[in-house]
């Protein structure tokens, strides 16, 4: 059982989000979609809105329900919209929405894709009632979503955008509140160090301080679910 209470290394890495397990964090969240026969120490499970499958949609939503239960799964998605797939919007909508309800059933936060849809991501977040926390995965929009955002309450992780200093995702990370925010590297490949490290440099922070403030965001949203196995 890994206690979050004994987080005292300045040295901790986290990466919310990412593709593959390559240990150069203490705490990764990969992304297993349905794969429940991952060695991943942590990961999320959910239906990406780019593959979601008309045909075996209804026994991969059953699989989810069942998977998302399991310890080591401690968040659900990356799921969401993204009105640049091929994939029905309305089918989109119904299937995100079923992620809401898994997670509000299971108490486990939301890791979110999302791809000029804000809008209808926001309302049905709002029209479920949802409860657990959102984090918006790869966020790399203007500043009048980064505050809607906000506005709602929910969270940001920030990736390879970073790399580009005068990206959106730099230029709204410097204006959100420090309790929001995560890194994340994704499919990308590049070591999350390096992400903190750009961030850092963005935010003229030293990287320790970061550390310290995400390591606070995970105990926040994740609490007592983080537990290495
Ligand atoms: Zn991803």
């Amino acid at each position: 059982m890994f206690d979050v209470l004994n987080f005292n290394s300045k040295k901790l890495f986290i990466n919310i989000h990412t593709h593959q397990q390559i240990h150069d964090a203490k705490i990764e969240i990969v992304n297993a979609y349905l794969n429940s026969s991952n060695d991943f120490n942590l990961c999320s499970y959910g239906i990406h809105p780019w593959y979601i499958n008309e045909k075996t949609i209804s026994d991969d939503l059953q699989k989810l329900e069942l998977i998302t239960t399991e310890k080591r799964c401690i968040a659900i998605g990356e799921c969401g919209l993204d009105k640049l797939s091929s994939v029905d919007f309305k089918l989109q909508e119904k299937i995100f929405i079923e992620h809401i309800n898994i997670a509000n059933k299971v108490k486990k936060p939301i890791i979110v894709h999302c791809v000029k849809s804000f809008n209808e991501l926001l309302n049905h977040l709002r029209l479920t009632e949802n409860k657990m926390p959102v984090i918006i995965h790869g966020f790399n929009n203007n500043q009048n979503i980064a505050e809607l955002i906000s506005n709602y309450g929910f969270y940001f992780s920030f990736g390879k955008a970073l790399l580009g200093y005068e990206s959106n995702a730099s230029k709204v990370i410097k204006t959100i509140s420090g309790k929001r925010f995560f890194l994340e590297s994704d499919d990308a490949d590049i070591s999350i160090k390096y992400i903190y490290k750009k961030a850092a440099e963005i935010l003229n922070l030293d990287e320790d301080i970061i550390k310290e403030q995400i390591k606070l965001n995970t105990q926040t949203i994740f609490g007592n679910k983080l537990i290495a196995l």
